[in-house]
């Protein structure tokens, strides 16, 4: 599972894609996303290419750990704690998983609203 050299996600860790990173630390990158769907949309990123959730295991317990306190941090930094957000893990065609580099979406700054579309 190293880095993928077509993977979006691996450039912008790597910095070969120019993105100004909220956090940048040994194993996880985090910035805003280019298409936010609230006032704040910030994606936590592990630097390892990890293709979904799907391929997480024990050997990954503490990486998402650090992935889940950097979206509290950066909640925190954005004053949102005490208002309320986010946290968001797609996965694969029906979780709506665009990017298949993992991401944790934080998401703000307005009502969110129900979790998912009603059925139809
Ligand atoms: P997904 O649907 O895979 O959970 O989410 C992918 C997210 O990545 C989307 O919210 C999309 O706006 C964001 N995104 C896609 N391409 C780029 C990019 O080049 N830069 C940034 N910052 N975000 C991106
Ligand atoms: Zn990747």
């Amino acid at each position: 599972m190293g880095n993928d050299e077509s993977c979006l996600f691996c450039k912008i860790a790597s910095g070969e894609i120019p993105t100004a990173k909220l956090i940048d630390t040994e194993r996880i990158v985090s910035f805003n996303d280019i298409n936010p769907v609230a006032p704040f949309h910030a994606l936590v990123i592990p630097r390892r290419h990890i293709a979904t959730i799907n391929d997480l295991g024990e050997a990954e317990r503490d990486l998402v750990g650090e992935m889940i306190l950097a979206g509290r941090q950066l909640a925190a930094d954005a004053d949102l704690a005490a208002s309320g957000y986010r946290m968001i893990m797609n996965c694969n065609s029906d979780g709506g998983q665009e990017v298949f580099h993992i991401h944790l979406h934080v998401i703000g700054g307005r009502p969110l609203g129900g979790l998912v579309e009603k059925n139809t």
